[in-house]
């Protein structure tokens, strides 16, 4: 995969004095890019005029030249024609295996020989949703290089707060897929929370309310000198916008007496419902026509058109239970956040949903206060995206904004019993690094499987499985006498690695859960504070650091790769052509040619492409299938 290019210091093409790097909101429903322009953060529209980009994806038949896809608006005019090759909502399948995804969706979803990775049917070939999300990606990026007249050093893409790692892992490959370097994730949330407060400068504790179209996240913040801290998170990954399309369709079914609606209709069902929904956050009552194409559907015998008046009044009544839903994780936030109602400073609202009249009503009268709505609900998170994408670009040399970001899960170790026993609690600000000592269970115990989960619960079986490695050659010991610590590591992007380590014979063992990316605490925080403090004349230094930094990464993340993966996935001279590239890439990278070094590890990258594909998939495999682990002792 191709890395952009970056030009070299002094050869930047005049206006730009700063590097481009943009904001991205890669939404459920509607995704936006965004960046500085003469140090305002700006959404970016495509030629026609358009900021949000529906996040809807249709696949069109091969021909000679590969497939062809449309991306947006016009995909989502097509969807109600060719239901199963439109993709939409693709967010909500990313990271997740199929008993996960399958219950609620139209698509045909299918998980071939050798991987769980689930595809969607189409017309184009089976599609991951990692490469659907990378279309929404790659129109993003398209319109940014067009309107900013010049190639990206890279993106912030923001995610839910309740994304898991699995899911954010799912997200850096779309960008990866999408030949778009990650600057950073950072959680919608705290991006609206950047946009607000740098805009205002407001210190206390702000409350972000985030109902989107597919997602509903709370978040607590406290903000004091320009430096943000997330309090606690909650929310949930499965309510939003489109529930309320869908009870609004529920209605319109009973009202019709259609049974099962087949995926066209359900798809004309949807869009009526939508249109409905957002005509009544301005109008009272609104007119909703349903016209059944006779040839294609037999849905009834009876009848093929109605008409109906939905009024506000009406709706409010069906939605109420919905929104009110979405207090109990702000209930759960405020708790964890140990913050009560009255210490809340304001409440900012996010989101297309929160235009509805009455999830403005119940918010604020939850909160008590009347919500903030200044910065456009839809586009604010994409705002705050650009900001700290600029920051993060090395733009702002005196700027001293630091983000301070919390785990919105507990993670932990499977022990004895199958209990679950957390080692960072959700909540804790990160990056972090915690250890906790454990031991042997039986006399002359020489291994140790190591089970990490994500999750609240106690039991094992209710936690969500991350990965499993063992420690081995543990000096035989009566049980109880050995000591293994074993140290949990989040770096800044909500990445986990894992390692294992018997204290009295130094043996040691560990995984990073998603081994091919996350750099270490100390690299990021380099990097961070290179981005901050360095002046324009150090650039060629930096650079270059930055570019062995990566080397390294590269090499360490391969190596670690093709020791865990090697034998299993590759050929013999496949292994071998991959050992070349690194030996190759090692030795430029001591070198001081930063392009050189770039130019080595996209080779490394491409030669290296199909082997990361064949390891996400069985990585992937390996966790749905969900073996147990016997126990803790061999
Ligand atoms: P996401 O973050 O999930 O991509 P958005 O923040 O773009 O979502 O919100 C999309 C949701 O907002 C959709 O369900 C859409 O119908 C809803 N929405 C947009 N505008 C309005 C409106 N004027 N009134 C009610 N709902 C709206
Ligand atoms: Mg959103």
């Amino acid at each position: 995969m191709a890395l952009l290019q970056i030009s070299e210091p002094g050869q930047t093409t005049a206006p730009h004095q700063h590097k481009l790097a943009v904001g991205i909101d890669l939404g459920t429903t509607n995704s936006l890019v965004a960046s500085l322009k003469s140090g305002l953060a700006e959404t970016l529209a495509d030629t026609q005029g358009q900021h949000l980009l529906p996040s809807v994806v249709q696949f069109q038949a091969k021909d000679e030249i590969g497939y062809k896809t449309i991306v947006g608006q016009q995909a989502q005019d097509n969807a109600a024609n060719d239901p199963l090759n439109t993709i939409s909502s693709v967010k909500r399948y990313m990271g997740r295996g199929l008993e996960d995804i399958k219950k609620h969706s139209i698509y045909h979803f299918v998980s071939e020989e050798g991987s769980a990775v689930p595809r969607i049917r189409t017309v184009a070939g089976d599609v991951s949703a990692v490469e659907v999300s990378a279309e929404i990606l790659k129109t993003l990026k398209q319109r940014a290089i067009e309107s900013l007249g010049g190639e990206l050093i890279g993106a912030v893409i923001t995610v839910p707060a309740y994304f898991d790692d699995a899911q954010r892992q799912a997200t850096k490959d779309a960008a990866k897929f999408a030949g778009l370097p990650v600057l950073r994730l950072i959680n919608e949330p705290t991006a609206a929370a950047v946009a607000y407060g740098l805009d205002s400068g407001s210190e206390g504790i702000h409350v972000v309310y985030d109902l989107g179209g597919g997602t509903f996240d709370i978040s607590i913040l406290k903000l004091t000198k320009g430096v943000f801290e997330v309090l606690s998170t909650a929310g949930d990954s499965a309510l939003g916008g489109d529930d309320l399309d869908h009870t609004i369709v529920d209605w319109m079914l009973a009202k019709t007496g259609i049974i099962e609606p087949d995926a066209s209709l359900l798809r004309v069902l949807l869009d009526k419902a939508r249109a409905a929904k957002e005509a009544l956050t301005e109008q009272d009552t609104t007119l909703i026509q349903i016209h059944l194409d006779e040839k294609l559907h037999s849905q009834s015998d009876k009848q093929n058109s109605w008409q109906y008046e939905l009024s506000r009044e009406q709706f409010e009544q069906l939605i109420q239970p919905l929104i009110k839903k979405t207090l109990v994780p702000c209930r759960r936030a405020l708790r964890d956040a140990h913050i009560s109602v009255d210490e809340i400073q304001d409440v900012v609202l996010v989101g297309g949903s929160t235009r509805v009249p009455l999830v403005r009503q119940i918010v604020g009268d939850f909160f008590a206060t009347q919500p903030l709505a200044d910065i456009d609900p839809d586009k604010v998170v994409a705002i705050g995206a650009a900001r700290q994408a600029d920051v993060l670009a090395g733009n702002k040399s005196d700027e001293d904004m630091l983000l301070l970001d919390v785990t919105p899960l507990s993670l932990g170790l499977e022990t004895m019993g199958g209990l679950a026993e957390k080692v960072i609690h959700r909540n804790t600000t990160i990056p972090v690094a915690r250890a906790q000592d454990f031991t042997t269970f039986k006399d002359g115990q020489t291994a140790m499987a190591i089970h990490v989960v994500q999750g609240e619960r106690e039991l094992i079986s209710d936690c969500r499985s991350l990965a499993r490695f063992e420690l081995r050659g543990i000096p035989p010991m009566v049980a109880g006498a050995a000591r293994i610590r074993v140290t949990f590591q989040i770096d800044a992007d909500g990445l986990l690695s894992v390692s294992a380590k018997e204290e009295t014979s130094g043996v040691q063992s560990s995984i990073q859960v998603k081994p091919s990316y996350g750099l270490s605490d100390g690299e990021i925080e380099t990097m961070l504070k290179d981005s901050f403090s360095h002046a324009q004349d150090d650039l060629d230094a930096r650079k270059l650091r930055e570019e062995q930094v990566e080397a390294k990464r590269v090499v360490e993340a391969l190596l670690a790769a093709l020791e865990e993966d090697g034998e299993n996935l590759l050929s013999a001279q496949e292994q071998h052509t991959i050992q070349q590239a690194i030996d190759e890439l090692s030795e430029i990278a001591e070198g001081s040619k930063q392009r050189a070094i770039k130019l080595k590890i996209e080779e490394v990258d491409k030669i290296t492409a199909e082997f990361a594909q064949r390891r996400m998939d069985a990585s992937i495999n390996k966790a749905l299938a969900g073996q147990r682990v016997n126990d803790l002792h061999t």
